[in-house]
């Protein structure tokens, strides 16, 4: 019998999922939305290899899914998140694989953004017994630990009564996401890339007996695509933070659940390795932009008469079809289709949806 029911999954139901995926060693995508056409086509990808999968909005993501003619971007940014949620839980039952909905990077300024959210989710609570979204991301990795960990925890605890689960940063994620971020010291020490094992094992005990948590933990991954630089990526330091905490607490082999930002462009054994040390989830964002954009720029140097006239100036052919944003908006939702089955692929999540 199916483990999961398609559509949106939250609370015990997540935890699920992320056991099958320790278990069985395999991860999801966390792939970033931006607006019905990008949500669209990750469920059609999710649905055409048979995984689940997990959706996620930045705070610019979830600005421009409300609008950017909107003038309050801070109300911007809770509306759009809002409203894609509201989308997702709509069709994605439909689409016949469980969803795990979420929010990305929110640094210290965005933390009222997770709050307004929460305050979305207990409402949703209140009326269907569920949240709105499976989990929310806080990043305070930029702040001190203390402060990290006891937001965390604040948030967690109002989180975890209503099924919901926190995700926070440990170290930091080289590059930047929608202007949350760190620079890379391209001359010497990164160590302020590698998430410390002794900062694992704090969170832990601090935030475990509150609620779920995921950490993203930093390994040398780096937000974007560059050139190969000088930051190894380093997925062992993740196994050391997973046996700190196993032996101190006496817990089996990969208690934590981890996050690997920064996926695209990696390496693909590294990414293997990650998800042996226990990370079930791998976002993407850039890959899957250039996968979106790549088609359409095709799709316009092939047409580039229908751009340009409604009607063609030499012999009068109507061009409707070509310009019809349909025509052009679809080939971008499939070259997006096409490059998550290669993530669902490196990520070994092809063919395993719970809900078969
Ligand atoms: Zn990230």
């Amino acid at each position: 019998m199916a483990k999961l029911k398609p559509g949106v999954v939250t609370g015990d139901d997540y935890l699920t999922l992320l056991e099958d995926c320790k278990t069985g060693g395999y991860a999801l995508p966390a792939v970033n939305i931006v607006g019905t056409n990008s949500a669209n086509a990750v469920l059609e990808a999710a649905a055409e290899a048979g995984s689940d999968v997990i959706l996620q909005l930045s705070n610019g993501g979830a600005q421009f899914f409300a609008g950017k003619g909107l003038k309050d971007s801070a109300q911007a940014k809770v509306l759009g998140a809002v409203s894609a949620a509201q989308h997702i839980h709509t069709v994605a039952e439909a689409y016949g694989v469980a969803v795990v909905l979420h929010t990305d990077h929110a640094n210290r300024g965005l933390i009222g953004w997770v709050d307004a959210l929460v305050d979305h989710s207990e409402r949703h609570f209140k009326a269907t017994g569920a949240p709105l979204f499976t989990s929310h991301m806080l990043d305070l990795s930029a702040d001190s630990l203390d402060f990290n960990l006891s937001e965390s925890a604040r948030m967690l605890a109002r989180m975890a009564p209503i099924g919901m689960s926190l995700e926070i940063e440990l170290g930091v994620t080289g590059g930047e996401e929608d202007g949350v971020g760190h620079d890379i010291d391209s001359s010497a020490d990164n160590s302020h890339l590698y998430t410390q094992p002794e900062d694992v094992l704090r969170a832990w005990n601090e935030l475990r007996h509150i609620g779920h948590f995921s950490v993203a933990a930093s390994f040398g991954n780096v937000h974007g695509v560059y050139k190969p630089g000088n930051v190894e990526l380093r997925p062992e330091i993740l196994r050391e933070s997973q046996a700190l905490v196993s032996k101190t607490h006496g817990l089996e082999t990969l208690p934590l659940d981890l996050v690997f930002h920064g996926g695209s462009g990696s390496e693909k054994a590294k990414i293997t390795e990650a998800v042996e040390y226990g990370v079930f989830k791998m976002n993407i964002d850039t890959d899957t932009q250039f996968a979106f954009a790549h088609p359409i720029g095709t799709y316009v140097e092939a047409n580039a008469i229908a751009f340009k006239h409604q009607i063609d100036p030499a012999d009068g052919t109507p061009y409707k079809k070509q310009y019809d944003p349909r025509a052009w908006l679809r080939k971008a939702e499939l070259g997006m289709v096409e490059r998550l089955q290669e993530a669902f692929t490196d990520l070994g999540s092809t063919g395993r949806s719970l809900t078969r």
